[in-house]
């Protein structure tokens, strides 16, 4: 829920701030299935965005099947990524892209995202395309966290702990995986 109300946030800004006059605008005909070896997730009323560096460019909802409709209004160079979030579910990163291509027309994203791993069986951020910061999320209901302190003397919680991220199990626990680099999940 918290990251909804991020959404609206972000929504409100780009109304203030104005929208970016609109280059090629291309529609996006995605659906998110079910990932065939973790059903756990659900599909249907799930809030989908586009993120084009901080800003929200676009936002839909799935229908019961999965389904919903996109417009990317601009393409600058910078990276856009669609995300999804839902009740009891953390925002997660569903496609980045730099560029646009027709087969990103139509595309089927699956929750959770099909993951790559190297040989070693490190798992690769879909933004960095790196292992080293990816950190699996592990769900408990009191999920470990470290102090630290910041050079200005702030104490930040950190929840990577022993080589995982630590998270509290929420309904729609579908992430596995995130990165520290760029601060997603997937
Ligand atoms: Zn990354």
């Amino acid at each position: 829920m918290r990251s909804c109300s991020a959404i609206l946030i972000f929504m409100l800004a780009t109304f203030i701030t104005g929208f970016k006059r609109p280059m090629t605008p291309a529609t996006i005909h995605g659906q998110i299935k079910q990932n065939s070896g973790d059903t756990s997730g659900y599909i249907g009323g799930l809030g989908v965005f586009i993120k084009i560096g901080n800003r929200i460019s676009d936002h839909a909802t799935t229908d019961a099947k999965g389904n919903f409709t996109l417009t990317v209004h601009e393409m600058t160079g910078e990276r856009v990524n669609l995300f999804c979030c839902g009740i009891g579910m953390d925002t997660l990163l569903l496609y980045s892209m730099t560029k646009f291509s027709e087969s990103d027309k139509h595309c089927v994203f699956y929750l959770p995202a099909k993951i790559k791993k190297n040989i070693f069986g490190k798992v690769y951020c879909p933004i960095c395309h790196r292992t080293d910061k990816v950190y699996k999320i592990l769900y408990s209901d009191n999920p470990a966290y470290v102090i630290r302190t910041a050079k200005n003397g702030d104490t930040i919680y950190s929840p990577i702990y022993r080589g995982t991220y630590q998270a509290k199990t929420c309904i729609n626990a579908v992430a596995r995986y995130f990165c520290d680099r760029d601060k997603i999940k997937f």
